[in-house]
């Protein structure tokens, strides 16, 4: 079975080295919520507390975060639980009453996208915002055809699943959707970005020959559950102009790389310097609160609002935008989209010298602090899911949290919060080289 590009590491019962305690809880999910989740790790983590790059477990551990983009601008960040609970105290409701915050929200976050990108629709999950897309889209094409990269995840509703391949073979892909290769230079021969764009079109005649009308193409813009496919910057271009000749729209799924993370540019899809129909956001947008969105050209929904009324009862609320107000806020006043450069340059940098003195350290992606590094054997085009998982595991074990991606399992995926310092990647790389010493 493949990964869904996160679950690289789950647990699986009966492996690790839980105590009596955590068995307990263990037990208790599964009476409850049943047999469809999965948990991190051979010995999965009981955290308590967050605070910054920390989280810490019930008996006070302090783990270093490098995963999770979600709280991006740090977890439990005091502004925006502040702005969360001060909205929250105030007025509380949807986006049928007219109310400041979601507007003050909407112009401050549309104000970092390029003027033709005018209007935004918000949701509460990155997943609703992509099935807000695939209705649009189909609405303004009058097609049907998705395409999607081989490992692509975009999300959990049925439309949506159908459209993700990194949930493996129990998850059908729907009829009119065609995966084509990631981007991955080790593997396209010649010009990346003519390699891909040829992809796109051979997708795009399979579904003429089949009587399927194009769409659209959705890419996560750096690639994240194919493995971390950052460059070389602008190989994207010809693929989008690809998927417009054929009448559809191109899609930037920016629910990982947005928000600053790439460094260099808030959105991963201006590395590219291409221009989308739409953005779908999510993630850090809230920092942990559920608030996620939709950034369109307005003549992609004209078709669609024309016909369709749009309402969300809990995206946007006053509360969603007052959080995101915040976040935006933090971003911008800490300047960590900068940080995000700095930091993830010589993350990388380190990286690339441990690297020297271990073989298994192959091929190394890097966009501010997004980090794919391959664990290879031998030579870089040959995987080591194996160690990978070993390392996972052992630096779960001097308490780093990271996981793994790809579609070979052997990409460690390294997206810490924002706020992440030189001295913290210093502690990972101290770390990991003392576990790459022992895997
Ligand atoms: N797109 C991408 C690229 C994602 O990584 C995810 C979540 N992992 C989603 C969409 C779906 O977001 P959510 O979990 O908020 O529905």
């Amino acid at each position: 079975m493949k990964n869904d590009g996160t679950m690289v590491n789950a647990y699986v019962p009966g492996k690790g080295n839980l105590s009596a305690e955590d068995q307990a809880l263990v037990a208790r999910r599964v009476r409850a919520l049943g047999p469809a989740y999965r948990l991190f790790y051979e010995t999965p983590v009981h955290l308590v507390r967050g605070e910054g790059v920390w989280l810490y477990d019930a008996e006070g551990n302090a783990y270093l975060d490098t995963y999770n983009n979600v709280a991006s601008v740090g977890h439990c960040h005091p502004a925006v639980v502040a702005a969360t609970a001060r909205q929250a105290a105030v007025f509380a409701s949807h986006t049928r009453y007219l109310h400041d915050t979601v507007l003050d929200y909407a112009e401050r976050l549309l104000g970092h996208f390029p003027p033709e990108l005018s209007h935004v629709m918000f949701t509460c999950t990155g997943s609703e915002a992509n099935d807000l897309a695939f209705r649009i889209a189909r609405a303004h094409t009058g097609g049907t055809g998705f395409i999607v990269t081989e490992n692509a995840y975009h999300g959990v509703t049925y439309a949506i699943a159908a459209m993700s391949p990194s949930l493996g073979e129990g998850v059908p892909l729907g009829e009119h959707v065609r995966t084509i290769p990631a981007p991955d230079p080790l593997r396209m021969t010649g010009d990346l970005g003519a390699a891909f764009a040829a992809e796109v079109q051979a997708a795009i005649d399979d579904m003429l020959r089949h009587g399927i009308k194009p769409a659209g193409l959705i890419v996560d813009t750096i690639f994240s559950s194919d493995g971390v496919y950052e460059g070389p910057k602008g190989f994207l271009a010809p693929a989008v102009a690809a998927i417009r000749a054929a009448g559809g729209v191109f899609i930037a799924d920016e629910v990982q790389p947005g928000f600053g993370r790439c460094g260099e540019t808030m959105w991963g899809f201006q590395r590219h310097g291409v221009l989308p129909d739409m953005v779908s956001l999510g993630k850090p947008m809230g920092n942990g609160y559920p608030v996620a969105g939709l950034v369109m050209q307005p003549g992609v929904i004209a078709a669609f609002g024309a016909k369709a009324r749009y309402f969300n009862t809990f995206g946007g609320n006053a509360v969603a935008a007052a959080t995101a107000m915040a976040v935006l806020e933090v971003i911008e006043s800490e300047g960590l989209q900068e940080n995000a450069r700095v930091v993830g340059d010589y993350f990388a940098q380190g990286l690339r010298d441990l690297g020297k003195r271990h073989d298994c350290l192959g091929p190394l992606r890097a966009a501010g602090l997004f980090l794919g590094q391959d664990i290879i054997a031998g030579d870089a085009l040959t995987p080591d899911a194996a160690r990978t998982s070993r390392i996972v595991n052992g630096l779960r074990e001097a308490r780093v949290l990271i996981s793994a991606t790809g579609p070979r399992s052997n990409v460690l995926k390294i997206r810490p919060p924002l706020v992440f310092s030189k001295a913290n990647v210093d502690h990972f790389l101290q770390a990991f080289d003392q576990v790459l010493a022992r895997v």
